[in-house]
């Protein structure tokens, strides 16, 4: 078991007061590593580190070819390293091993794609009365603290991290204190890919003690937070003290719509897949599936089949489709709320742990996939975020209630409609409240599109040029091209 550290000003160091926290495999719940459980006076030395980086050593300076190129070698050490960082995100996260390797390959494409973007940072000429000139320049944010959850711990990192390193800014970034290894990995690459030192922190430990400091932190410009909108509401609320920017990535409850002239086949997998994927620990996870009436019961029939097949297991096993949940503390919140569902909605798969699991993984954070189905929009199991795999089936009649229903949330992050008829695709694609819609789909997530959410979702965009502007100030320069005084004064 390696005990691990933080990397903070270009150099690997154990917490100041010498703690730390034991990381565990879910799958088995063996221990894995040690990481540092820092505080207050670790996040002081990765700010002043990054302060350093920014405001002395010129990292915004450097020209845009040259952070594009930083982050070509960032791409390619993803890739060199594409199997040993996938690996490393199954044992510790415990999502199969092909999404994990999707992740990757995400990841490598996203410091790819801002590399590109380093230089095509533009701003614009504006026309103004008088003999001027009025520019609007973009200039780097300056520090920015990140904040990460553990559904998908690199990709969630990376998307920040690249778009920061494009725009000119540096970083100290915070690990979900779950699944800090595979993010502990890539700085690993980081002096070889030519990042300068203190341009990029790592400093891992708990919200309270690593996250809230950085938001609290007079050094720290701007944080770029993903996690649960309980705390997101909780760092808005501080980081008004210092009038920092933010910029939220919070929970959903999405849904999937279902019209009765959708694909058939397509439908049934677009309903699985939607929610089952990565475990259902997906911040737009499909969890509300509403379908209309005419082929709710052919439809719900098809799924409960089709998921009863899904191969529940540890994720480096090949056949496996769905991992355990990251932690007994979610383990209890996914069953608590299988709980509420039998009470409230009837109840057609699973909600329980699996049978059969391999020797080694009995003891391994293992949900069934489970389908409630005649579920009230208003029960539990429909309004509030799960993060699991916990499927709500909602009946409806007309586009209108598919329409009402769905924006019938405090959420809006993410929603998805099937169906054959443009017309109807358009229509309903333009009535729904939230930040991605897929028609046809559901959470294709490419790094050259926008990512975030309407309502308590969140604001702000990761990925796609928007990620970048996240990280980006507007200054307005006014230039005087009159010689004469302005002759106020007489
Ligand atoms: P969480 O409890 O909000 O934690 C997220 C991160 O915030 C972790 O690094 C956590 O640290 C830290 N944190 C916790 N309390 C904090 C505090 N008081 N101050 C500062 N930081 C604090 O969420 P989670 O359970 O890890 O993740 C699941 C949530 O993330 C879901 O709601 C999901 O929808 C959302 N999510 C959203 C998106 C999106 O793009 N919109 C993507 C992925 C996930 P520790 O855990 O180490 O204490």
């Amino acid at each position: 078991m390696e005990s691990l550290g933080n990397f903070i000003d270009g150099e690997w160091t154990p917490a100041a007061s010498g703690r730390t926290l034991e990381v565990i495999n879910p799958a088995t719940r063996e221990v894995i590593a040690l990481v540092p459980d820092s505080g207050p006076a670790d996040v002081d030395r990765a700010v002043g580190a990054a302060r350093r980086a920014f405001d002395l050593d010129g990292w915004p300076q450097t020209s845009a070819r040259e952070r594009g190129r930083v982050l070509f070698r960032l791409a390619e050490y993803v890739r060199r390293n594409e199997k040993r960082l996938a690996e490393i995100e199954t044992t510790n996260n415990g999502k199969p091993l092909a999404e994990a390797m999707g992740d990757v390959s995400d990841a490598g494409f996203c410091f790819e794609y801002y590399g590109g973007l380093a230089t095509k940072i533009r701003g614009d000429v504006l026309t103004v009365p008088d003999n001027a000139m009025a520019l609007a320049l973009k200039e780097p944010m300056g520090v920015a603290g990140m904040i990460v959850p553990w559904n998908y711990p690199l990709m969630m990192a990376v998307q920040k991290v690249a778009a920061a390193l494009a725009a000119g800014c540096t970083s100290v970034l915070k690990p979900a204190s779950q699944t800090p290894l595979s993010v502990i990995e890539l700085a690993r690459g980081f002096e070889e890919c030519g990042v300068p030192r203190g341009v990029i922190n790592v400093v891992n430990g708990g919200g309270r003690t690593v996250g809230m400091p950085m938001v609290t932190h007079p050094g720290v410009d701007k944080i770029a937070f993903t996690g649960s909108s309980e705390v997101g509401k909780l760092i808005m609320r501080e980081a008004a003290a210092t009038v920092k920017r933010v910029s939220l990535e919070l929970g959903g409850k999405s849904p999937n719509i279902f019209f009765a002239d959708a694909d058939f086949e397509q439908a049934v997998e677009g309903a699985l897949f939607g929610v089952f994927v990565n475990q259902g620990e997906v911040c737009s996870a499909g969890s509300r599936v509403l379908v209309q009436r005419s082929i709710y019961k052919t439809l719900l029939d098809a799924m409960v089949e089709k998921a009863k097949k899904i191969k529940v297991g540890p994720g480096l096993l090949p056949d496996t489709k769905m991992g355990p949940l990251v932690s007994q503390d979610q383990y209890d919140k996914v069953l608590s709320y299988v709980e509420a569902g039998r009470k409230e909605a009837k109840l057609a798969l699973g909600g329980g742990r699996p049978k059969g699991l391999p020797k080694g993984a009995e003891r391994g954070f293992f949900v069934e996939p489970t389908i409630f189905y005649d579920v009230d929009n208003s029960a539990t199991i429909a309004r509030e975020e799960i993060f699991g795999p916990v499927m709500a089936v909602i009946p409806f009649d007309k586009e209108e209630d598919a329409v009402r229903i769905a924006n019938d949330t405090p959420y809006g992050l993410a929603a998805a409609v099937w169906t054959r008829d443009i017309f109807k695709a358009i229509r309903t694609v333009k009535s729904l409240r939230a930040g991605i819609v897929w028609v046809n789909h559901m959470q294709p997530a490419p790094v050259e599109a926008p990512w975030g959410g309407y309502k308590q979702s969140g604001f702000g965009r990761e990925l796609g040029p928007h990620g970048l502007d996240e990280y980006l100030e507007v200054k307005h320069v006014y230039i005087n091209l009159d010689e004469r005084p302005i002759g106020w004064y007489k």
